[in-house]
Order: C-alpha cells, then structure tokens, then sequence
C-alpha cells in the first residue's frame, strides 16, 4: 500500500518542500508520498488525527502551527519541548511523536555552507519567533561566547533570553558547563553602526525579506551598519538573494541563506521517518531547481 507524509501549515502554495523530500523518497525507491497539506487553523486537530491511519507515516510542520502542534501528540522529544516547537511528527507503533529538526538544520548549514564554528564568538539573532528560538538554543549549545537578541517586540526577545539563562545557569547539572552571555536590545539600537561592531554571526530570524509577503524587499539592516568581515546568514530562503544579503554582499561580508537549513531539516526529518540515509546532494539540487521554477 502506498503511504504518505504530509506537509502541514498555511499558507502553503510556494513552498518547495514537497519537491526535494518527493526526490529523497524517490532516490530510495520507496512507495511513499510527500504531499502538502494546506490545513486552516480549524482543521489542525483533525490533520493531525488523520496521521493515525494506517496509510500515513508522519508529517512536516510549518508556519504557523509549530507551536500549536505540541499539545496534540502524544510526546514530544527534549529538544523540542525546550524550545516548544514541533516541525516533525514521526508515527511509531500508532503514537504521535514531536521532534524539532530546525536546531540541526541551522546548525549544519552554518558548518557545511558558511564553514563558520561558532565556539569562542558573538552572535547577533535578529528576531524572537519560532526560528529564534531554535537558531538560539543551537548557539548556546555550541558555545557561543556572547548572544544579542534584537526583536521589534522587546519583550519577546527578553521572554527568550530569561529561558536561554535558565538553560544556561543549570546546564551545571547536565555536566555541560555552558556559559554563553545573554542579552538583549531595542530594535532601534540597530540604526547605530556600534551595535554589530564586534560581532561574527548575525542571523536573521525575522521574515523580513520573504518574498511574497508584506515584507517582500524588505531587510532589517542597512548597508552602513553591516561589518564587513563577519558572516550574515539569512534564514528566509525565497528569494535566493534576500535584500539582506544583497546589502551584505556590497557590505563586504560572507553570506548564507535559508536553502540549506530548509534542506538539511528536511534531510533529518526524512531520516527519523524512513531510517534511511538523506541523499543530501539531491536533495539539496532539487530545492534549488524548485526555488527557480515555482519559488
Ligand atoms: P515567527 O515566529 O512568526 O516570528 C517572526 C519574527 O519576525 C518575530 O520576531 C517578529 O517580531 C519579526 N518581524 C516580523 N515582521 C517584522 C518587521 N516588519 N520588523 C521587524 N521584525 C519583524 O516566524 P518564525 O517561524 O520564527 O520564522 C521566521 C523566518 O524564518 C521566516 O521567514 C521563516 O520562513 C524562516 N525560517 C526558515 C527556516 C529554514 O529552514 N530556512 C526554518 C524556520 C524558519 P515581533 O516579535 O515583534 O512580531
């Protein structure tokens, strides 16, 4: 019988996910289908109980039901609940499992494509959502030295430093010993060049930038702030160039964009449903040719 994994979120209509996952599946030759599920805020309860038949496999979760997901499963990894956001939903022997590959996408991507090692520096995240937390946690665990958080709302950005210093204060107990300074900024403090003087990574979490949305052309940064020796990577992957990097690019700076985070999460997820190896290169080819042709 054939089987199928879902996308499930809305917006849905350009996303490119369906593309290189149906590729990965195909590579393998196994009888499965990646579909996209546009689901409205109503029908969340019932995508997800659908998953229970015995012809589906799991899911993706995307904006904006990352969050809104976890109480409908029936457990939820460490990681996932600490940064409280599901994007994929694994179904083993008939329960619903949350995990969150977003902290490895991120993570991976910063490695392979921006040949970046954060241990030792300063990052600013620009942002304080979903992907902020997740971009957040990934950076304190590789042990950044020092981590600015600079959302519009400020309060979010200090909601999220308050659970980055618990993380941080009782990793003693873990036996991890992180010590990654937290803090945080108004968003107006990025109109002074001083504010990013000293950092190495900025990464933007905000959806500035994302084409087809009121944000289109849009970029959190002008030109005369950006440092020119750091590496700005931008998680918003449509358009391949987003405003931000453009300006980071005649800024003089390293740039990366979203492709292979969304990629390598993808790759993570298609690995926790098959248990087979992510052939990433196709992968990563076909989100490319998707992002030319649809995105
Ligand atoms: P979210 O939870 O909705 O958060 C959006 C963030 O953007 C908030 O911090 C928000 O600030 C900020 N923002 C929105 N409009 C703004 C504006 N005009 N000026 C300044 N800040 C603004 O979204 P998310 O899930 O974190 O996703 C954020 C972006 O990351 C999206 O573009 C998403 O596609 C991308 N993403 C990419 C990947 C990947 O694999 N490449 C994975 C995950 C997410 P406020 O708090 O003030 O509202």
């Amino acid at each position: 019988m054939i089987k199928f994994i879902g996308l499930i979120g809305y917006p849905l209509k350009h996303s490119i996910s369906p593309y290189f996952q149906q590729a990965a599946l195909d590579y393998h030759q196994l009888d499965i289908r990646y579909e996209a599920w546009e689901i409205s805020s109503k029908g969340l309860g019932d995508a997800v109980a659908r998953l229970r038949e015995p012809r589906n496999l799991g899911a993706n979760v995307t904006v904006p039901y990352k969050e809104a997901v976890l109480p409908l499963l029936d457990e939820v990894d460490e990681q996932a609940s600490l940064i409280g956001a599901v994007n994929t939903i694994v179904k083993r022997d008939n329960r619903l499992l949350g995990f969150n590959t977003d902290v490895y996408g991120f993570a991976q991507a910063l490695y392979k494509e921006g040949h970046f090692e954060p241990e030792g520096k300063q990052a600013v995240i620009l942002g304080a959502g979903g992907a902020a937390r997740a971009v957040s946690f990934a950076l304190v665990r590789k042990k950044v030295s020092a981590l600015i958080i600079i959302n519009r709302t400020l309060e979010k950005a200090r909601a999220l430093a308050d659970s980055l210093k618990r993380y941080i204060r009782d990793s003693s107990l873990r036996s991890e010993g992180l010590k990654t300074s937290v803090t945080t900024l108004p968003w107006q403090s990025l109109t002074s060049p001083k504010t990013l003087d000293d950092c190495h990574l900025i990464v933007n979490c905000t959806t500035m930038g994302m084409k087809y949305s009121s944000q289109e052309g849009q970029s959190p940064l002008s030109l005369e702030v950006i440092p020119n020796h750091i590496l700005v990577y931008d998680l918003v992957y449509n358009p391949w160039l987003t405003p931000l990097l453009q300006l980071a690019q005649r800024a003089g700076a390293n740039t990366l964009g979203g492709l292979p985070m969304l990629v390598y999460q993808g790759a993570a997820s298609f690995e926790l449903w098959t248990d087979k190896e992510a052939p990433i290169d196709i992968m990563l080819d076909k989100a490319k040719e998707a992002l030319q042709k649809f995105g």
